[in-house]
């Protein structure tokens, strides 16, 4: 962590009293609001969270146990920050990124067996290693904040772009091309000299040059996803739901298949052994689209529930900052946050301890601007210095209600603040059908059918609406049906119905598990999605025509629609086409 290796700026003050991972220090007359602080013998890292007075409450983000009265607290003189710079890609950091190191899990006990070392005060950001830094600017070259100075290959997958600091402009007056670690200077900008390590606040969101609309899609690959309730590069989304849902498997997949080029994984407050399965199955993906290990374009930042609650405040913010800075080289980022329910039961728990008037269900009154805080960092922006250079964040938070029951504040303020939401149904999940994305409760605000108009198909919104009118309808239809049984339908009712179900199992249910089924091109879902509504079609003229309903439902072709979404994508969409042809001809002709 950054702050153990700053100087102190002023004389140490006292602690005069400890309560769980609150602890209230005196005689720091110039300490700051949010300032971190050592504390205790063992310097402890802490943030000021209020001052009253003389005294200074902080939390503190390792246990407080062994603390006592009249142990020394230093201030830092400077917010909670992380240090950025190349070798975030692929590592492991708690809450205030320190780096973790896995631990093989034991065997024969699942659920025991701790698999998250802490690597005491070892820096972020590795001292030795040597990236070789090619510039690209010249002595002579003016800069300013955000311009790039050069870069470093960090991984197979990305090339780190070396920008001039916030607050720094002026003439390049030397360049280092070659091997740099990342503490060196690689150029010098007026007399100050600039390396790849670089700081920044966490609680502050990173300047940019504007922010752009939002009607780009992120590509997700689920088919329920992109295709019903699309999500744009620099929006929001919410994904409620219960215990055991599928809110863990949804955002694995989608760090695993969107097309971002950085995920940043915030694995907040969960189980440790649900984590260890995150972290044992990450480092062994492989990136889809370039075959690399997915870690090569993943940080994960994870704080398990049983690690100290403030520090899980603070990895939110810790995970967005380091977001923004790969936003800021000109990238896409894709940040998943499991779950900001956790994060919210820390806030709660911190402001109790802090005896604030609580608010709703005993959340303090600031839940929904911490949260809004947080979903706002999300934005597609111009890059700071980057003239055409645009970046994005795109932030993904599970939501975990209690009981599953969405009317709790979390999940109501993250409703209000994403623009797209992912409803998981316990019943669906019941029924196994995954994802558990329920359509009736699901939505998205996004403007985003010109661009699947322009890029995938014309008719992509007309596609869209016919599938979200089905689903309606034949919600409507099993309704009539467990009121006045099967027989109250007419024929093209039961077509609806079979239709229907057609689209749930062949289409919107997507296995996470199976290789061909986990990820879907656009194009294909495009491809079984038309081949649905004129299979459709077909069923409907055939019984419009007089042909009986049970006749119409048992062709054979139809049958073969449930298969669709295991086939090869690079075949699929000729496949689809096929199929249809021998739909029509067998009902309609
Ligand atoms: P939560 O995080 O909501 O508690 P999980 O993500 O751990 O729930 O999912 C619970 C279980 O549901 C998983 O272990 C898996 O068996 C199943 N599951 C969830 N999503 C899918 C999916 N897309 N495909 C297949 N199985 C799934």
């Amino acid at each position: 962590m950054t702050a153990t290796s700053d100087t102190t700026t002023n004389a140490p003050g006292a602690i005069r009293a400890v309560s769980g991972p609150v602890v209230t220090a005196e005689g720091l007359p110039q300490v700051r609001l949010y300032n971190v602080v050592h504390v205790g013998p063992q310097r402890l890292p802490g943030e000021v969270v209020r001052l009253d007075g003389d005294r200074a409450v902080i939390q503190v983000y390792e246990s407080t146990i062994g603390l006592r009265t009249g142990d020394a607290v230093t201030d830092l003189g400077h917010p909670l920050q992380v240090e950025l710079g190349p070798g975030l890609l692929g590592g492991i950091f708690d809450g205030t990124q320190r780096p973790l190191t896995v631990l093989a899990r034991d065997g024969d006990d699942p659920h025991g067996a701790p698999m998250l070392a802490q690597g005491g005060d070892a820096p972020a950001l590795d001292r030795e290693r040597a990236w070789l830094f090619q510039p690209a600017v010249a002595e002579g070259d003016e800069v300013g904040p955000g311009d790039l100075l050069g870069e470093v290959q960090e991984t197979g997958a990305l090339a780190h772009g070396v920008l001039v600091p916030a607050g720094l402009s002026g003439t390049v007056t030397a360049v280092h091309a070659g091997p740099a670690s990342v503490e060196e200077a690689i150029a010098t900008v007026g007399d100050t000299p600039v390396a790849m390590l670089q700081r920044s606040p966490v609680r502050e969101p990173r300047p940019h040059a504007g922010a752009l609309s939002a009607d780009v899609p992120l590509i997700t690959g689920q088919r329920v996803i992109d295709a019903l309730f699309p999500v744009a590069r620099g929006g929001a989304a919410a994904i409620p739901g219960g215990f055991g849902t599928g809110k863990t498997v949804l955002e694995t997949s989608l760090a695993k298949w969107s097309d971002a080029d950085v995920v940043v994984y915030v694995a907040c407050g969960e189980r440790g052994n649900e984590l260890a399965e995150v972290l044992e199955e990450f480092p062994a993906l492989e990136d889809p689209r370039t075959g690399a290990p997915l870690m090569e374009r993943t940080v994960l930042i994870a704080n398990t529930s049983n690690m100290p609650v403030a520090a899980r405040e603070a990895s939110v913010y810790t995970g967005i900052t380091i977001a923004e800075f790969f936003r800021d080289q000109g990238y896409d980022v894709a940040l998943m946050a499991d779950s900001t329910s956790r994060w919210g039961e820390a806030l709660r728990e911190v402001s109790s301890r802090l005896e604030e008037v609580p608010g709703e269900e005993g959340y303090p009154a600031y839940l929904a601007t911490r949260l809004a805080g947080f979903y706002e960092r999300a934005g597609r922006v111009r890059c700071l210095g980057g003239g055409e250079r645009e970046g994005s964040i795109t932030v993904i938070g599970a939501v975990s209600p209690p009981g599953g029951d969405f009317s709790e504040p979390v999940t109501q303020h993250s409703l209000h603040l994403a623009g797209a939401f992912w409803a998981l149904d316990a019943e669906l999940a019941r029924q196994r059908h995954y994802p558990a994305v329920d359509p009736a409760r699901s939505y998205t605000l996004y403007p985003l059918e010109t661009w699947f108009a322009e890029h995938v198909a014309p008719n992509w919104a007309e596609l869209r609406s016919w599938a979200l009118e089905l689903l309606g309808e034949e919600k409507r239809l099993m309704e009539l049906v467990a009121l006045l049984g099967a027989d109250a339908l007419d024929p093209s009712q039961q077509v609806t119905l079979r239709s229907g179900r057609t689209l749930r199992e062949a289409f919107l249910a997507q296995s996470a598990f199976d290789a061909q089924d986990a990820y879907t091109p656009p194009l294909v879902q495009h491809a079984m999605l038309r081949s649905l509504e004129r299979a459709h079609a077909a069923m409907t003229a055939a019984v419009d025509a007089g042909t009986a309903p049970d006749e119409v439902l048992a062709a054979k072709s139809l049958q073969e629609l449930a298969g669709m979404r295991r086939w090869d994508a690079a075949e699929a969409a000729r496949r689809c086409d096929e199929l249809i042809g021998a739909i029509e001809e067998e009902l309609v002709t």
